[in-house]
């Protein structure tokens, strides 16, 4: 029984939590695993800092290398001793950075992202991989880059799901596997990544591509839980989801599962196990083909928004073909609408802030009237019931309310 095992940056933050993550692997009773990691912690922010100084050629670009480098030596020194070949490993892929740091910028700064934030993932694999062996645990290295083959929209890049399968079942055996999520390859040789988040994505690819019979992916909290407890004090585990209500929930933003992680997993049934690598106790939540009435409420909140209102120069009716040309920026602009609401003279959306926010807007001013507000929180509640939602507004400043059967999404100040 082939299972895909996915461990996210938190969990292999330092030295105690990457013993403690061997641990659970060694003492997993499954042996037939594909395990995927992501980078360590805050390695891919850090790494994203970098490749922005480097494209602004800011004069702090080799600090900004050096405090990874640095970082990711020192815990290595925790790890193995010093005629290790892993030293090895780690500063040739630091000398890849370098490589890539003496180029002048690339003309796509998307291009540049993925060749070096990539490296992240492939210093969190091969640590794991080799200290997975020094405690016993034979596996096998495998380069997602080899297997995963996806075309080259940087930084989102797209799998190409046929040959990626042939070259999967082909390649991967029935070993410990120890590999990356996030990364892919395009047709012609250069690193793509998946987008932010991707790793729980890249295991339900292998879990698609191999058969698989279950995925389980390890978290700092329990499971999914009716809200992130960063911002709640009174989350409760959800035990069971079914595959529709993982992807609502993941689709509005509970931050916990990639949004894109479900389809591949329902196309083949294939459960998904959400669960704690700190309380190995807890069985945590899965994800299958049930049937559920859901009956208690689940918050999510996704900070950093902006409300856009657009509205013809003119003043007439916002029509279809305006809609269409305000999509197709999005599109250009790789954004996604949070929410949306249109009356006859003008059209609302809801986005993430961010640089290419600023870039649509620049670009939709030319053609219309835009109005906008920002630092914006969006709430969403899925099976809301008055005494949630009561509860919810009361003394929040609530801009836009919009309400379905099942769901109240909230944009509030
Ligand atoms: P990873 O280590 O895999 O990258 P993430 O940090 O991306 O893990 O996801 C886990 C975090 O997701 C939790 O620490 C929690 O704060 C947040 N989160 C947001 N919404 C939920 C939810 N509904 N249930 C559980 N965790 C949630
Ligand atoms: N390391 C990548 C990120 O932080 C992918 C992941 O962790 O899922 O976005
Ligand atoms: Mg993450």
């Amino acid at each position: 029984m082939k299972e895909i095992l996915k461990f996210g940056g938190a969990s292999i933050k330092n030295a105690e939590s990457i013993k403690a993550v061997s641990k659970i692997i060694k003492d997993y009773t499954n042996p037939d695993v594909v395990i995927v990691f992501s980078a360590i912690a805050t390695v891919t922010n850090l790494l994203e800092g970098l490749v922005e100084a480097y494209h602004r050629k800011d004069n702090d670009v080799l600090m900004k290398f050096n405090e990874i480098k640095s970082f990711h030596i020192s815990l290595v020194k925790d790890l193995f001793n010093s005629e290790h070949h892993i030293f090895d490993i780690i500063n040739n892929l630091f000398v890849e950075i370098e490589w890539a740091l003496e180029e002048e910028p690339n003309q796509i700064f998307s291009y540049d992202y993925d060749q070096i934030v990539s490296i992240g993932e492939l210093l969190s694999s091969n640590i794991m991989s080799e200290y997975l062996k020094e405690v016993s645990f034979q596996n096998e290295f495998l380069d997602v880059r080899d297997v995963f083959k996806s075309d080259n929209n940087y930084q989102n890049a797209n799998i190409d799901w046929e040959l990626t399968e042939e070259i999967c079942k082909e390649k991967i055996k029935n070993i410990p596997v120890v590999t990356q999520g996030f990364l892919a390859c395009s047709s012609e040789n250069f690193t793509t990544t998946l987008g932010r988040e991707g790793s729980d994505y890249s295991a339900a690819i292998l879990a698609y591509v191999l058969e698989a019979e279950r995925v389980v992916i390890w978290k700092d909290v329990d499971g999914v839980l009716t809200s992130d407890p960063r911002h709640f004090n009174d989350s409760k585990l959800l035990d069971k989801l079914s595959f529709s209500e993982a992807v609502e929930l993941a689709y509005y933003g509970a931050k916990v599962i990639h949004p894109k992680t479900i389809q591949p997993l329902q196309l083949k049934n294939i459960p998904l196990q959400v669960r704690s690598f700190i309380n190995l106790e807890n069985p945590g939540t899965i994800i299958s083909d049930f049937k559920i009435t859901y009956n208690i409420p689940s918050f999510i909140v996704k900070e950093n928004q902006m409300l856009v209102s657009i509205s013809d120069k003119k003043l007439s009716f916002i029509v279809e073909d305006h809609l269409s040309y305000i999509f197709s920026l999005l599109d250009k602009n790789n954004l996604s609408v949070n929410l949306m609401q249109n009356s006859a003279v003008s059209f609302s959306l809801c986005i993430d802030s961010s640089k290419n926010s600023v870039k649509f807007l620049s670009e939709l001013k030319d053609k219309f009237d835009v109005l906008y507000n920002s630092n914006l929180t969006l709430h969403t509640i899925r099976h809301y019931d008055k005494q949630s939602l009561d509860s919810f507004i009361k003394n929040k400043k609530i801009i836009l309310e919009q309400k379905s059967r099942n769901t109240v999404q909230l944009i509030v100040e």
